[in-house]
């Protein structure tokens, strides 16, 4: 084999090693939910993501990244109990806030939707759990050329806990359905697919079946 071969492939496996070193347990999670897009989370879970060595590098500096702990007396990484079946790990937990860390090559103005919900998310669970929580924050870290942080929040006032706690057991239900009989849900079409890695999967599945 190669040299360069040869050390590309460990080096994927040692990146690989970061990565699957920090593997979350098996179920449904707040992250499989945030989305409007149910069809992603089901590919997430039943297809292997085809990452090269250029993306296990970045899913691995955004592992590492998330490390640091905010505060001494932050709840970092806090993994609450199952809720009704759900789990989730924010990454801090200080001062009644809920705090989330995103890597990205391109800070957005406010709080993506996706990130947003997300917290939102985490926060109606831990209300239920008889948190007090004030409001969110995402520390958006960008991995470009001049490495920078900016956070963005937002609080909580108009939002209703049990509205949210029950889209996501709606949610859950609906992927728990489709993985058991093994069908993706609908599409859900928009600027997200840009950013989705299962784009392959999503648009050409059928036409593949069609074609056996
Ligand atoms: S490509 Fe778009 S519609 Fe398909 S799974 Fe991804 S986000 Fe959903």
């Amino acid at each position: 084999m190669d040299i360069n071969d040869m050390i590309d492939e460990q080096t994927y496996k040692a990146l690989s090693n970061v990565v699957e070193g920090e593997e979350r347990t098996d179920g449904i999670h707040v992250s499989d939910l945030k989305s409007n897009c149910l069809r992603k989370s089901y590919y997430h879970k039943v297809k292997e993501s085809q990452y090269d060595l250029d993306g296990m590098l970045k899913m691995a500096f955004g592992k590492l990244v998330h490390k640091f702990e905010l505060a001494p007396n932050s709840e970092h990484e806090k993994s609450f109990e199952e809720w009704n079946g759900i789990h989730g790990t924010p990454d801090d937990v200080w001062n009644g806030v809920v705090i989330d860390k995103k890597t990205t090559r391109n800070v957005p103005n406010k709080v993506r939707v996706h990130d947003r919900r997300q917290l939102e998310m985490y926060s109606a669970i831990l209300d239920d759990y008889g948190y007090d929580i004030i409001g969110c924050a995402v520390i958006y870290i960008d991995m470009g050329r001049n490495p920078k942080i900016d956070v963005k929040s937002f609080p909580l006032d108009n939002v209703d806990f049990d509205d949210i706690r029950e889209e996501m057991l709606d949610k859950k239900s609906t992927l728990e359905m489709h993985l058991e009989i093994g069908e993706p849900p609908e599409r859900n079409v928009g600027w997200i697919c840009n950013y989705c890695n299962f784009t392959k999967f999503c648009f050409f599945d059928d036409v593949e079946e069609d074609d056996k």
